[in-house]
């Protein structure tokens, strides 16, 4: 099972930045309320997450690190109707096949925490009591020090590090509600209260991007569009800010992509550039997330309507700031 959890590791975790998306989807559906992460040098030596979420009780810490484990299924009707974030039960198992990690956890109903380590090939599992608030730490260090042709991959500790800046971003986006600290080598990177949407997008994109936007708010039959969408460049800059999702979930999916270039296109001035912080939502039975492990990509089943409702919605509120 070993070397099966370590080819799946090639799937799940690509680098620092995709052991950082897992671990917080994992928060998320615990419903932590706030999500602390720190990093040590680009992630190559040490990743920490700790959560106030719901916690994993110490019988079940053995199995969260085992494969195809998860809480978040019951049977196959479940994979047709997704809403958790993370439901293929192999990032923990992932993780810990390439990497020393520890899993520490106090849930409510448990008088005391819990710690679980494991060490790479050696999956021997370790249990021993733990001081911890209610709530998950998990902490990587060493990634890939057991699977060296995937560590010389690893890029400069700055450039991993924008990567894993970029993940927390995206997340703490799609979840106003829950509040995140960054910190990098010690230092503090940001530090994010929860708050409205409004709140979290001035935060992550700038105060600018909602002055200098176009709000969008678009329904059709059960598909909505909702958000905010510019031309960067003319009179105002800021960051490359393109962010969509599907049901809280920030995607990179062709059909999107090709549909909000086709809204785009002839707005933009030789100067500017599209910006836009989007969030379609549409019933979990309409589409598939099940399509890629890393789930950057939805597969819509009327992808023709949901193309349709994303052009209508972004080139109408373009024709109306240019008016
Ligand atoms: P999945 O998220 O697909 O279920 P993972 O390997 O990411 O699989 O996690 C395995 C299981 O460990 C989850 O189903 C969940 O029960 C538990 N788990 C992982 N992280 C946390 C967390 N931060 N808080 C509570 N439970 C967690
Ligand atoms: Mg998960």
């Amino acid at each position: 099972p070993q070397l099966a959890n370590q080819i799946a590791a090639g799937e799940v975790v690509e680098r620092p930045a995709s052991v950082v998306k897992e671990l917080l989807e994992n928060s998320i559906d615990a419903k932590a309320d706030s999500i602390h992460i720190e990093i040590d040098q680009g992630g190559h030596k040490r990743i920490l997450i700790r959560d106030t979420g719901s916690g994993i009780s110490k019988d079940q810490l053995e199995l969260a690190l085992s494969r195809h484990a998860t809480s978040k299924i019951y049977n196959l009707d479940d994979l047709e109707c997704i809403t958790s974030m993370g439901f293929r039960g192999e990032a923990l198992a992932s993780i810990s096949s390439v990497s020393r990690l520890s899993l520490t956890s106090h849930p409510e109903a448990q008088s005391e925490a819990w710690q679980a380590q494991t060490q790479g090939m050696d999956m021997a599992v370790t249990l021993s009591p733990a001081a911890h608030p209610i709530g998950t730490s998990i902490e990587v260090l060493d990634l890939f020090f057991n699977t060296p042709a995937r560590r010389k991959f690893l890029r400069a500790q700055k450039t991993e590090f924008q990567h894993i800046e970029q993940v927390v971003r995206r997340i703490a986006l799609g979840h106003p509600n829950i509040a995140f600290t960054l910190k990098h080598n010690g230092k503090l990177i940001f530090k994010w209260g929860a708050g409205t949407l409004e709140q979290r997008v001035a935060a992550v994109c700038s105060p600018n991007f909602l002055t200098y936007s176009t709000r969008i708010d678009y329904r059709h039959e059960q598909i909505s569009l909702s958000g905010w969408c510019s031309c960067i460049g003319q009179g105002w800059q800021t960051n490359d800010q393109q962010y969509i999702f599907v049901n809280q979930r920030m995607i990179k999916d062709k059909l999107v992509l090709h549909a909000l270039r086709q809204a785009y296109e002839g707005m933009l001035a030789d100067n500017q550039y599209p910006g836009y912080v989007l969030f379609l939502n549409l019933p979990a039975q309409d589409m598939d997330i099940n399509v890629h492990p890393a789930k950057h990509e939805v597969r819509f089943h009327q992808a023709r309507k949901v193309h349709d409702v994303i052009f209508q919605a972004v080139s109408q509120a373009l024709l109306l700031a240019q008016a």
